[in-house]
């Protein structure tokens, strides 16, 4: 079985990604020396995740994928974008930001999506996926589950919010599960 290094730590993110990345033998970066997670400065979500792919191949001298996630919302240009995870200092509070910030804001013009990046890396050849995920920000939280923006974010597939969302419906409609869908066609395509 091909072997795939995944530029992650996260236990969670693991687990997702083996079952979508199924025919891989996936190892978290965190197995190899020097595995440490770089310093993510790139000023998009593409630039950063080459950084992860790039450093995981760096240490592994596998084929390597990093990924870099966040919220883009079109009424804060685009904001929190990069900068999703230190938007403020928890993630309650990173929401509590972003409801303030969209205060007067209508429901027409809360639209938003969640992006996810994929970068790979295998000393030869290099690419990017992109996935999408499509809603609005809600006015205030609705449902428990999820992560991070989950509570306030509307999902246009699911006709509810993420917080409400169970983690398979979550799964099949997420940014993450579409850009591991991407990275998985082409892994398939550079193999024959
Ligand atoms: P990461 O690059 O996947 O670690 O995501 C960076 C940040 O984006 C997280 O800390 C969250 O604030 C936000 N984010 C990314 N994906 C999701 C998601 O699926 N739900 C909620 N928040 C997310």
């Amino acid at each position: 079985m091909k072997k795939l290094v995944a530029a992650t730590h996260n236990k969670g993110k693991l687990v997702e990604m083996e079952r979508i990345l199924s025919g891989f033998e996936l190892l978290s970066v965190g197995e190899f020396d020097g595995g440490v997670e770089p310093i993510e400065d790139g000023e998009t979500f593409r630039e950063n995740a080459l950084i992860k792919a790039r450093s995981a191949y760096d240490c592994s001298h596998l084929p390597s994928f990093g990924d870099d996630s966040g919220l883009c919302v079109d009424a804060l240009n685009g904001a929190p974008g990069v900068y999703s995870a230190r938007y403020a200092e928890t993630p309650k509070e990173c929401i509590k930001r972003l409801l303030r910030e969209l205060e007067g804001v209508s429901d027409e013009q809360r639209t938003a999506r969640f992006v996810c990046c994929i970068a790979y890396c295998d000393g030869e050849t290099e690419f990017t996926v992109e996935g999408n995920c499509e809603g609005k920000i809600l006015f205030a939280e609705d449902g428990e589950g999820g992560f991070g923006y989950d509570p306030v974010f509307y999902s246009f597939d699911l006709n509810k919010s993420f917080g409400k969302a169970s983690m398979t419906e979550k799964n099949t409609v997420s940014h993450r599960a579409r850009a591991l869908d991407a990275l998985k066609e082409k892994l398939g395509v550079l193999k024959k």
